[in-house]
């Protein structure tokens, strides 16, 4: 077994002999049927015989085909054609040139036959239709010069056209042909295609008869029609098999007088000239064609699996990804955002986006849409609101970035959404403990310092921006001592809490440390504020406050108030506060005093 697959088998006596037998009867047929006046052959078949036989062979398997050949093109040649010393040269120029042909397509496109590019068409037109049938017909032309005295330039032309016509006619076809190709397409087809195929080559051949069966009207184009259909059901497969089945009855009735040839004047060399050139056109349209067709299908599979695998990726993710028109039309939603805003993606898809959208954010999203499609290689990061079906609220961050169409115009943006309200609250509540005492719940001295930077800074700040107000808890150290710690921590909760009852929600109540606190009066003059801490003062000394270990401590608390119109440096002003303190404590305590 192994032994048998590694020999390598350097010649196959059915390809070989049956090469060689092909080849003759092309030559003989050409010869006896297309040459007139003497001259040479104007339809030659047998060149792309054994150029489509090398290109589907193995070069070590093409010595002995070539060898074979010699032997028949020079026997063909003897009996119908040109006879003595040109009956070998002519034979001889006529192998060198399809061997030449089969080598140098095998240089140039070593995967010659599929016809699945434009770039092999090419190669082929310029290696088949043009260089060789030029260059051996300049060779054959001096021959059949000396031989029989026929005209240089009629016997160029003779031979480069049948030669050229004959490589583009029958080259392609016989590749596929040999390669299996068809064979193995007639195997893989399933009955419905077979029906097809049947029908629409049915219809290549009824066209064929009714074109070249009479010679009354010229209908060459009418084959064109079944042709191009079989070739766009039926791909390549059907691009030969129309071609296969067109030459033929094409050339028989030809050869028979009928057909739209008969309309011509002129011999008939001329007119199977004018048929062959008919052909080509069939050839260089179809094949082509095909491979366009081919190539195109090739794109849609790949797309087709891009597709899928895109939207396996969209439905297993758990981000929202968003496509929205210039207007803010939901054009595409993937399906998780079902789960973040309730709404299935079907139901909405056309609908605007902003309708999500929180309104008090939506400004900020709208901004943040203006910016990234002015610039539409940027992205940007937004953080917004969505109500939900059912009313209630969730965060989301938004990655979003403008799309650009194919002529570079900005089309709509898409983002990528992701639901963040566990983690919005979680900063939430870290910002707030970052500004807050945890004893009292009032806010802390960079929070104060924050608040008091910006009212005083503020543009708006006039003559009645407002007070400062600094209390210091009177002889705070003494309660500690005669009631414990715990119970001085619950007359500082005490005291703010009366702070809050006295001031309006606005005002910011801070602890600034200790037992000292201060209130932001907003708005207030000096005499207002001043009624507001003795409404605090007494009440702190009215109340008393009730202690974990159980007696009810009377406490009282000094005041400085100080107008935030003292001085434009937030510093200066809480001194002037802090003075007027000092000067209420000295006084007596349990009192305010102003700046
Ligand atoms: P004055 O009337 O002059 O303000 O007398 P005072 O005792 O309040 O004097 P001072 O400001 O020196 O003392 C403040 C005391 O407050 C000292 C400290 O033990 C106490 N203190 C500071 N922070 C806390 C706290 O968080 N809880 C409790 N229970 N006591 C505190
Ligand atoms: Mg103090
Ligand atoms: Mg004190």
């Amino acid at each position: 077994m192994f032994h048998e697959s590694t020999r390598r088998v350097w010649w196959h006596p059915a390809e070989v002999l049956g090469t060689a037998i092909a080849y003759f009867v092309c030559a003989l047929l050409a010869l006896m049927l297309t040459r007139f006046d003497g001259g040479i052959a104007v339809v030659w078949l047998a060149g792309a015989v054994l150029f489509a036989r090398l290109q589907v062979t193995p070069r070590r398997r093409w010595m002995p085909i070539i060898v074979l050949c010699v032997p028949a093109a020079i026997c063909a040649s003897q009996l119908f054609g040109f006879k003595g010393w040109a009956g070998v040269g002519l034979p001889l120029a006529c192998i060198v040139e399809a061997v030449g042909a089969a080598w140098l397509m095998r240089r140039f496109f070593p995967r010659f036959g599929r016809f699945q590019s434009m770039r092999e068409v090419m190669t082929f037109l310029i290696i088949c239709g043009f260089t060789l049938p030029a260059l051996s017909a300049v060779f054959a032309a001096v021959i059949a010069n000396a031989a029989r005295d026929v005209g240089y330039l009629t016997a160029w032309r003779d031979w480069y056209a049948g030669h050229a016509l004959g490589f583009i006619v029958f080259g392609p076809p016989l590749v596929l042909l040999l390669r299996g190709d068809v064979a193995q397409w007639t195997r893989t087809a399933g009955p419905r295609v077979q029906r097809r195929t049947f029908g629409l080559l049915g219809l290549v051949l009824l066209a064929s008869l009714a074109a070249f069966g009479q010679s009354r009207i010229p209908l060459v184009v009418v084959p064109f029609l079944p042709m191009i259909a079989a070739t766009f059901k039926l791909g390549r497969f059907g691009a030969v098999a129309s071609i296969m089945i067109v030459i033929p009855v094409g050339l028989a009735c030809s050869l028979a007088g009928l057909g739209p040839t008969a309309l011509l004047t002129g011999g008939m060399a001329l007119k199977l000239q004018v048929l062959q050139i008919y052909f080509a056109t069939i050839v260089l349209l179809l094949l082509p064609l095909a491979a366009e067709l081919y190539a195109r299908r090739r794109i849609v599979e790949r797309l087709h699996a891009a597709e899928a695998l895109h939207r396996l990726v969209l439905d297993r993710m758990s981000d929202i990804v968003l496509r929205a028109g210039l207007d803010g039309t939901v054009r595409y939603a993937s399906p998780s955002v079902e789960r973040v805003t309730g709404y299935p993606a079907t139901e909405l898809g056309g609908r605007p986006l902003f309708n999500l959208i929180m309104p008090e954010d939506l400004p900020l999203v709208l901004e943040t849409r203006r910016a990234v499609m002015a610039s539409p290689e940027d992205s940007a990061i937004v953080e917004y609101r969505v109500i939900q079906k059912g009313g209630s609220v969730v965060w989301v961050e938004s990655h979003v970035r403008a799309m650009v169409n194919a002529d570079g115009n900005v089309s709509g943006t898409i983002s990528i959404i992701r639901e963040v309200t566990e983690r919005r609250h979680f900063v939430e509540d870290l910002r707030q403990q970052a500004m807050t005492d945890p004893l009292t719940g009032a806010s802390n001295r960079r929070a104060f310092d924050d608040a008091l930077g910006a009212l005083v800074t503020s543009p708006s700040m006039g003559g009645e921006a407002g007070c400062l107000a600094v209390f210091d808890l009177d002889h705070f150290k003494r309660i500690n001592d005669e009631y414990g710690h715990a119970a001085g921590d619950a007359v500082l909760v005490r005291f703010v809490a009366i702070v809050r009852g006295a001031v309006r929600d606005g005002d910011l109540v801070a602890r600034l440390g200790g037992e000292e606190f201060a209130v932001l009066l907003a708005g207030l003059s000096v005499e207002q504020a001043h009624l507001v801490c003795e409404r605090i003062r007494m009440r702190l000394g009215a109340v008393g406050v009730d202690t974990p270990s159980g007696p009810v401590i009377a406490a009282t608390v000094s005041v400085g108030i100080a107008p935030l119109s003292i001085d434009s440096d937030p510093e200066r002003i809480l001194a002037a506060a802090d003075e007027a303190l000092y000067r209420a404590k000295r006084g007596g305590r349990n009192q305010s005093a102003a700046a």
